[in-house]
């Protein structure tokens, strides 16, 4: 089945439930999940277990593992294998671009100037998910509008100029965080123990903090620095729909 711009109208829509089926219907193996297991995330990749049951389990889940998570994701990461049973592939960095970063510049680089944490973030996650997403179609994310002022005109799915044009797509982009709270509890999927003590977004633990209640969802990540509060992996695309829907 062919992606159009017509048919990409369909999604708006659409509940998570139901773009995900899309996603399935018309990329099939051709769509990745990029699972950063945090509780947006854990929300697809239950939803995507229990397809995984019926005849939708061929999407797939890939992990960035940037080496500097805290031990609380890496222990989500277990529970969730064990949990779920499914394949999540394992995705780092280049030793040999990791090596020669690290030994320039120190393993903390990123507090020293704004060039270095986007250098770490390129090494780091950047161009792992470029090598993640090769020769797929499709790639899922678990942006939602609501996270940040950045992430305010997330759509459903937009053409990711930024990954070779491939479609990215966004099911929970109209949920809002108590949305997943609830969905979280209804279904009891586990989450990273973090969320309880003020982390709502969690990235590596040397580049996130706690955030006070009503803060920027997001002002915990990479906090020494001001503007944009995104790592490259989400640069320009997400705020755009595709032209003419
Ligand atoms: Fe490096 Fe921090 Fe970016 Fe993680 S978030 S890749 S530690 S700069």
């Amino acid at each position: 089945m062919t992606v159009n711009e017509a048919s990409v109208s369909e999604l708006r829509g659409f509940s998570a439930e139901e773009t995900l089926t899309w996603v399935r219907t018309h990329f099939g193996g051709r769509a990745t999940f990029a699972c950063s297991f945090g509780a947006e995330d854990m929300v697809l990749l239950d939803m995507l277990a229990k397809a995984a049951k019926g005849d939708g389990g061929d999407i797939r889940v890939f992990t960035l593992d940037t080496g500097r998570l805290f031990p609380e994701t890496y222990d989500l990461m277990q529970e969730t294998h064990e949990k779920y049973r499914i394949p999540i592939q394992v995705v780092g960095p280049d030793t040999a671009e990791l090596e020669a970063l690290v030994s320039k510049n120190g393993p903390n680089l990123f507090y020293e100037s704004v060039d270095n944490r986007k250098a770490c973030c390129n090494v780091r996650k950047v161009h792992p998910l470029s090598r993640a997403l090769k020769g797929s179609e499709a790639w899922i994310v678990g942006l939602r509008r609501d996270q940040s002022a950045e992430r305010s005109t997330v759509e459903k799915i937009t053409r990711d100029t930024s990954q070779g044009g491939i479609w990215k797509v966004c099911p929970l982009a109209d949920w809002s965080w108590e949305d997943v709270l609830a969905y979280v509890k209804a279904n009891e999927v586990p989450i990273n123990r973090l969320h309880a003590t003020g982390f709502p977004s969690i990235g590596c633990a040397p580049c996130t903090r706690a955030v006070k209640p009503g803060e920027d969802p997001r002002s915990g990540r990479w906090w020494w620095e001001t503007g944009a509060k995104e790592c490259g992996l989400h640069p320009t695309t997400h705020g755009r729909a595709v032209a003419g829907v």
